[in-house]
């Protein structure tokens, strides 16, 4: 018998009412043309202005420690404020990461100077992060990895490469999780240490790697003799791959892993209801209630985070279960709209369907593919 407890979360009036805040905020943006409603907006859209915009507004790291720029507010009105921005379809790719996983991995593990430096510049959307996990032979394997860093005098310096690193062109700075001491077959998870990389330094090269709608979204990312001062080891030399391990609760819950199509499908349920479509609005709001459930998990999953709480197999569940969603919503719309999806077509519900059926390969893939996710699941329920 599966375990499955989730906290329901009821919503308060000031949360209610801090909902009504970001949506009239998002509403008048988008009338000021600041920007277009698009799918996948969390990994594909970026604007520098948009993210400054939101961090002026104490809406990047909002639930971190007011001495390092953030706001101290709850995990739930953070989760609120994520899913109006990205049922908005809003450009919140640029500070993603870095508001998601980076801010809270340094306050777990970065040192007091490392707090200092980097968390205020992340809070008001001024600095931004990608994540160097996946090598060319070591994806959903990730022990595999070979990217290694050496001491030398000060520091270290790495050598190897990443592959599929979201937003590597736009950071301006890399969390690389690499080898500090030589792979070990019978201890693949020992040795691993994560190292901040500037993007700026001498001997990193990125190299983009074209999405099939032909945006720039991820890189391949080459480090040759790059110096990597002491003080941006994070955490423990050695103790990289728990660290890493750590960050992926944060990653895989999230309303990103359900409402990545959002925007299409409020958009088919509107174009379906005047066209009175009574027959293509029936089988899409047949949708609806997985919509709702795995909100209510996904929330669930937010507040066990914030009460420190193990959700390792809650959230590979609630990612399975969401991106499989995800892709359905893009296929019920290949199936009941009678319009041809284009990247560039002047109608927005063609370019919605484009977006979604494009991008959707990506789903069950970033952030752990389905079989690894089910694996996790698996394990943890024989654990019980
Ligand atoms: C849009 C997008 C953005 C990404 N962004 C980033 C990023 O920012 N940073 C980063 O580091 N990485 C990123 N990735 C990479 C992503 O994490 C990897 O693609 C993913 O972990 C899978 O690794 P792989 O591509 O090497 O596939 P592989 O690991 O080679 O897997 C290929 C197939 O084999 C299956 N498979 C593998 N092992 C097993 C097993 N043991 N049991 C059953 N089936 C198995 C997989 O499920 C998959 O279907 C991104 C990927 C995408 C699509």
């Amino acid at each position: 018998m599966i375990k499955l407890e989730l906290p329901v979360v009821k919503f308060s009036q000031d949360q209610k009412d801090f909902r009504a805040t970001i949506r009239s905020f998002l509403q008048n943006e988008r009338l000021a043309g600041t920007f277009e409603s698009k799918c996948d907006s969390w990994l594909s859209g970026d604007s520098i202005e948009f993210s400054r915009k939101l961090g002026q507004k104490g809406w990047i790291g909002m639930t971190w420690p007011q001495e390092y720029g953030g706001g101290e507010r709850s995990a739930i009105e953070r989760y609120i404020l994520t899913e109006e921005l990205l049922a908005a379809g809003a450009p919140v790719a640029a500070h993603w990461f870095a508001d998601r996983q980076t801010g809270p991995l340094f306050l777990k593990y970065g040192s007091e100077e490392q707090k200092q430096f980097f968390l205020p510049q992340i809070a008001k959307g001024e600095c931004f992060f990608s994540i160097g996990l996946s090598e060319p032979n070591a994806g959903s394997d990730l022990a595999a990895i070979r990217t290694k860093a050496e001491r030398t005098d000060g520091g270290w310096l790495i050598n190897g490469s990443k592959i599929w690193t979201s937003g590597a062109h736009i950071s301006h700075y890399m969390i690389v999780l690499c080898r500090t001491s030589p792979y070990d077959q019978n201890q693949r998870h020992a040795g691993m240490s994560q190292l901040i990389v500037d993007m700026k330094e001498k001997g990193v090269t990125v190299r983009p790697i074209q999405f099939l709608t032909g945006e720039h979204h991820f890189n391949e990312v080459f480090f040759e003799n790059v110096f990597v001062p002491d003080n941006r080891l994070i955490g423990t030399e050695g103790n990289g791959w728990k660290q890493g391990m750590a960050e992926l609760a944060y990653e895989r819950s999230g309303p990103e892993r359900i409402l990545s199509t959002y925007p299409l499908l409020e958009e088919m349920i509107h174009i379906l209801r005047e066209n009175e479509d009574e027959a293509g609005l029936k089988e899409t709001i047949a949708l609806l209630p997985d919509l709702w459930t795995l909100r209510n998990m996904s929330m669930g999953v937010a507040k066990y985070l914030e009460e420190g709480q193990d959700v390792n197999m809650i959230a590979a569940l609630v990612k399975d279960l969401g991106t499989v969603f995800e892709t359905n919503v893009a296929e019920k719309a290949r199936l009941i709209i009678s319009r041809i999806p284009s990247m560039s077509s002047n109608d927005r519900l063609s370019r919605l369907m484009a977006q979604s059926i494009l991008h959707g390969p990506g789903f069950t893939l970033r952030g752990g593919t389905t079989e690894i996710l089910r694996g996790i699941v698996a394990k943890g329920v024989v654990a019980q």
